[in-house]
């Protein structure tokens, strides 16, 4: 592998406050050497990319995906997955449990990491479950998992309903220095619901679902975190009030991480009427009130990281044929009929978000609601930080785990170009300005625009 020299671009890096240009080496998989331009002189053997325009990132870190695999083929694959990944500027995802079979034991993390080592693209975090099976009832081995390569625990998809049982959890996954991440939904209070309670859910004629439903789950496992002593992460953060829980659970010394996703952040609840179940999620797009609230919370800090959930479906999943017509103009056809309500509410819930997460993101920075740092510690140095990564910075010594943005390329989400398997997205067709150009993962180049996106400047 040659020595790779990025000349010319703006180096952000929040660990060390670095955000200048800078002319940067990798040899082998780490940072050799990062300087002022010109004041490097590497030996004639290097490749040198010229990325002037660019910002060269620590590389962006996803603690939220959905590989779907152990079974789901048709969904995505760790293959198709990690690619679509970094297609997206990711260096490393971490890997939900929600498998066939789930990730509730070291032989089901082994073949993940396997089956990843055999992927030229973004790195592989395993995630295990909190309980056997998801099923909430007896909890995993949370040792045996740790020693095997998990770097997190989530039972993400559900509830962890029983308190004993996450208040166990929490304590133990403390003392192997290992974060639990929560998908906080009180399933008492969803009732069935499918989308965010409201005028979008009346129109449709499908049940909705109250903001109580995640921030009372919010409320209690702030109280659970504050008596076991030990920290949390909140997953998917999506309404005004379990943000206002987050800032108050801190002034009481409550260790709370959390994250929100480009959905929640860019979409309200009327995305809905145009994208149908491609805009359906748990927990489900909001009000624009919650939007704005998200959008403050990332930019002052209460929110710590941007994570994608990214969970693909294929179209069988998300009932697109019982529903084909219904959403989108010119064929709005409203409230649905009883066996389309069925159907939508019995649709499966996510959206795919690798190939877009970084793009949306970069639309608060054109906006002038984030800094481009601020945007990097969200997406890289607080993900890091969350997994205990050696990566999530830009110095010399560091891994050369980087992600190469070109924050002013305009392009257009095609429908169907996706590196993901799936496509259920509700931004196919948005005009979207910036993305990543290349992504380089232990020194090597496993995603590039080069030299297309310069040929086109
Ligand atoms: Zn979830």
């Amino acid at each position: 592998m040659k020595p790779l020299f990025l000349i010319g671009a703006v180096a952000i890096d929040p660990a060390s406050g670095l955000e200048a240009q800078r002319d940067i080496l990798l040899s082998g998989s780490t940072i050799a050497a990062i300087a002022p331009p010109g004041a490097l002189k590497p030996e004639p053997a290097v490749t040198t990319i010229d990325v002037r325009g660019c910002w060269v990132v620590p590389g962006l870190i996803d603690v939220h995906t959905h590989l779907r695999d152990p079974g789901f083929p048709q969904k995505e694959t760790i293959e198709s997955g990690l690619r679509a990944a970094a297609a997206g500027g990711f260096v490393a995802v971490a890997a939900m449990a929600n498998t066939d079979p789930v990730n509730d034991s070291p032989e089901v993390t082994n073949y993940m990491l396997a089956r990843a080592a055999q992927v030229k693209a973004a790195a592989l975090i395993p995630v295990g479950a909190v309980t056997r099976g998801l099923k909430g009832v007896e909890a995993a081995d949370y040792e045996k998992l740790a020693a095997a390569g998990v770097r997190m625990f989530s039972d993400d998809g559900m509830p962890v309903d029983d308190p004993a049982l996450l208040s166990n959890a929490l304590e133990v996954a403390h003392h192997l220095g290992l974060p639990v991440s929560l998908h906080e939904e009180d399933r008492g209070l969803v009732r069935g619901g499918a989308i965010n309670a409201g005028a979008v859910a009346q129109s449709l004629g499908v049940a909705g679902i109250a903001p109580a439903a995640e921030s009372e789950r919010v409320r209690r496992d702030l109280e659970l975190a504050l008596k076991a002593g030990a920290p949390i992460h909140i997953a998917h953060l999506s309404t005004r009030e379990s943000i206002e829980l987050v800032r108050a659970g801190r002034r009481h010394g409550a260790q709370i991480t959390c994250e929100a996703t480009p959905h929640h952040f860019t979409l309200d609840v009327r995305a809905v009427l145009d994208f149908g179940t491609d805009a359906k999620m748990n927990p489900p797009l909001r009000d624009t009130a919650d939007v704005d609230a998200l959008r403050d919370a990332l930019a002052d800090g209460t929110i710590d990281m941007i994570a994608t959930d990214h969970a693909p479906h294929d179209p069988e999943s998300k009932r697109a044929s019982e529903l084909a017509g219904c959403f989108g103009s010119p064929h709005k056809r409203w409230p649905l009929d009883e066996a389309q309500a069925r159907a939508f509410a019995a649709a499966a819930n996510g959206v795919i978000g690798l190939e877009t997460a970084l793009p949306l993101a970069l639309d608060l920075v054109h906006r002038g609601l984030l800094k481009p740092m601020r945007l990097i510690e969200l997406m890289s140095t607080n993900p890091a930080r969350l997994l205990k990564l050696e990566g999530g910075r830009l110095a010399q010594g560091d891994p050369a785990d980087i992600t190469i943005i070109d924050p002013n390329l305009e392009w257009t989400v095609p429908p169907a170009g996706f590196i993901s398997r799936s496509h259920n997205s509700p931004f196919t067709g948005r005009r979207l300005k910036g993305r990543a150009v290349a992504t380089i993962v232990k020194g090597e180049v496993v995603y590039s625009l080069f030299p297309h996106s310069r040929a086109a400047r």
